[in-house]
């Protein structure tokens, strides 16, 4: 098939996609550094935790290379810890051993939806241990660490101090028999597993537990806090930080100001602890100082080491790390995390940083999200209630639904509710009946009334931007323009909502302007120039359209350029003249289907956990969902599976 696309520098896409030989940062240039919040690898995530940091970050790394900027995205498990060793313990598995498991339950959910990591490592590599103990021993030698002791919980039969989570007792404010070693369930109290009455060893409730004394290594977080501060505040105000448990920034006039308002860094930081008395986390080095044989057999507390994994994953990605990770000149850092990981972003590991004296790549913008609720309650793993990992294949939607849904409703400023009807909806109302078929309509038409060829007539366009004083179009071509600078402004502000609402806006002006210039057969016979000439620029939008899309819904963009016939364009700022006259188009298909509203009740059957199982009606196999029948019936009638999709519907618009 012939291809006949404008071609001038910057037209299309160059940045090499993942898989490609390593990206590095080019000097002079803008070079985007992407992380998302290592997920913990001691369960399977659910869609709130992939919308919160995961599905953020590649939409933002994704839009970066559509502008053909150096883009690195980096992820990866988080491995070491008690919660691993906990987790093992009840699985009767070693640590690796679970590691592996759900590092590949990680791996296989993330690429399922579609997201497109340079790298997804783990922590618990060699080159791991080798950065975590360089910079730890780098706040020694700058004299940011200091040893403290404190009264733990230890088991004379394990021979060790037992972490939180491997002890039980009795809770000393209410009596709870049963309290965790951090927190009661009784009272909710938090508690330090030293303070329980009785305390008991959860490998064995016989072993006898006393009180024993134990060193740690302290990082000096009070010495570092003045320069810890300057760096918020400047650093807040150049990556346009928006407001959040760390800082407020008060815009007035075009000097905002930065205000700390971190209840730690206002009471005052203190030191906090480094080390760990496990087994399962990576050794504590030795300083070549006195107190080394106390920190013997101990290991780096998993809060210190995690933040590190994002440097030390890269360094897994190539032996050129330094050249993102010491480069605060050419890189620019940008990390997504849950509304809870903020602190140890934004105060915690820069402080880090400082301490340990090298010129770090640091915190350029934080991007943070609210928590994704799901069908009027949370997410339980316990319950079963929600939709993990894995799972969400088994509904048969296309992950590209999937992420413009979770998108479209992104947690940006305050909590979001997941709902099977609203996702329904999302498909047949916006991605269907608006954006699918404005392509669709287009591409037929070329398709079916001139043999797929991109008509040509004497009056075609010419090649390049289109010209704001266009007799029949300049205001179609105005607002195209102006949605487009909007896209452009909203993504650079990592405001990823809004772009997709943005990407919906402008095809729904396409879908207008086919109307409004009564594209059909009759037009073609009555005025055939004027009928290029719309088709030549609704086809130039759906270009556009499907870089716009692209990080959006990876897999809805491959579709259009298959069915354009042409290379991944990068993001324009004006629309243009780019697929030209005598090109020749694939075959046009439908991007998405519809998906019948029944199907919501039979989601929220399937994926409403337990309780959704007490009150699963007997209702008829032709059930429409219309009204939720509220008998609880001890018969769990199933229903045999069905199709998720109906035919396509029939395009709206004529031929
Ligand atoms: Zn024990
Ligand atoms: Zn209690």
């Amino acid at each position: 098939m012939s291809q006949k696309i404008r071609s001038a520098d910057g037209i299309l896409q160059v940045i090499p996609l993942p898989g490609h030989p390593a990206i590095l940062p080019k000097a002079g240039e803008t070079n985007i550094l992407i992380t998302s919040a290592l997920p913990y690898c001691n369960n399977v995530p659910h869609l709130g935790n992939i919308i919160g940091s995961t599905l953020s970050a590649d939409v933002f790394s994704r839009y970066n290379r559509t502008r053909n900027r150096s883009t690195l995205y980096i992820c990866g498990t988080d491995e070491y810890g008690t919660a691993t060793e906990t987790q093992a313990l009840k699985e009767g598995i070693t640590p690796r051993e679970l590691c592996d498991k759900y590092h590949v339950l990680h791996k296989e959910t993330y690429e399922w939806f579609d997201i497109g990591f340079d790298y997804f490592g783990r922590t618990s590599t060699p080159l791991h241990t080798e950065i975590c103990q360089e910079t730890y021993k780098n706040l020694g030698k700058n004299g940011y660490l200091e040893p403290q002791s404190k009264e733990q919980t230890y088991c004379e039969d394990c021979g060790r101090f037992l972490a939180d989570r491997f002890v039980e007792g009795t809770c000393p404010h209410c009596g709870y028999e049963d309290a965790r070693g951090d927190q009661c369930d009784s009272c909710s109290r938090t508690l330090d597993a030293i303070e329980l009455i009785r305390p008991r060893c959860l490998v064995n409730k016989s072993h006898h537990v006393v009180p024993r004394s134990s060193t740690h290594m302290y990082v000096k977080l009070d010495t570092l806090q003045p320069q810890t501060e300057a760096w918020i505040k400047q650093a807040a105000k150049k990556g346009k930080w928006s407001a959040n448990s760390v800082v407020q920034t008060t815009h007035s006039g075009s000097n905002s100001d930065v205000e700390i308002i971190d209840a730690r860094m206002k009471g005052g930081l203190i030191p906090a602890p480094l080390t760990r008395d496990l087994v399962w986390g990576v050794p504590v080095p030795e300083l070549g100082r006195e107190d080394d044989a106390l920190m013997m057999e101990k290991v780096l507390y998993v809060w210190y080491d995690a933040p590190i994994g994002y440097p030390s994953i890269t360094a897994n990605y190539t032996p050129d790390w330094k050249k993102w990770w010491f480069n605060p000149k050419d890189v620019n850092l940008y990390q997504f995390m849950g509304k809870d990981n903020v602190y140890f972003h934004t105060v915690y590991f820069p402080s880090i940083q400082i301490g340990d004296g090298r010129d770090w790549t640091m915190l350029h913008h934080l991007s943070t999200t609210e928590y994704l609720n799901y069908e009027g309650g949370k997410f339980s793993k316990s319950r079963n209630r929600g939709v993990f990992g894995p799972q969400a294949r088994e509904t048969g939607i296309p992950a590209s639904v999937w992420r413009y849904y979770l998108l479209s409703t992104r947690p940006e400023s305050a909590d979001a509710m997941f709902s099977w009807a609203d996702c329904i909806a999302a498909n047949n109302n916006v991605l269907l009946n608006n954006f699918g078929n404005f392509v669709n309509r287009v591409l037929k038409f070329i398709s079916s009334q001139y043999q797929g060829i991109v008509p040509n007539n004497p009056d075609s366009d010419s090649p390049g931007p289109l010209s704001l004083n266009d007799p029949t179009d300049s205001v179609f071509i105005s607002q195209v323009n102006h949605l487009l600078q909007d896209y452009i402004l909203l993504m650079d502000s990592v405001k990823l909502r809004q772009g997709l609402q943005t990407i919906m806006s402008l095809s729904q002006l396409g879908n207008s302007y086919l109307q409004s210039s009564g594209l059909n057969k009759a037009l073609m016979s009555s005025d055939p120039t004027r009928t290029a000439q719309v088709l030549s620029r609704a086809l130039n939008l759906i270009y556009v359209l499907s870089a716009l899309v692209e990080p959006y819904m990876p897999a809805t963009a491959d579709a259009m350029l298959i069915q354009l016939n042409a290379p991944k364009r990068a993001v324009p700022e004006v629309l243009s003249t780019d697929i030209l006259a005598g090109h020749e188009i694939g075959k046009p298909a439908h991007l998405f289907k519809k998906i019948e509203e029944g199907m919501a009740e039979k989601f929220r059957e399937q994926f409403g956990g337990d309780e959704a199982k007490v009150v699963s009606t007997t209702k008829s196999a032709s059930a429409t969902g219309s009204s939720k029948s509220k008998s609880k019936s001890k018969s769990k009638k199933q229903d045999p599976p069905a199709p998720v999709y109906t035919a396509p519907s029939d395009v709206k618009g004529g031929e």
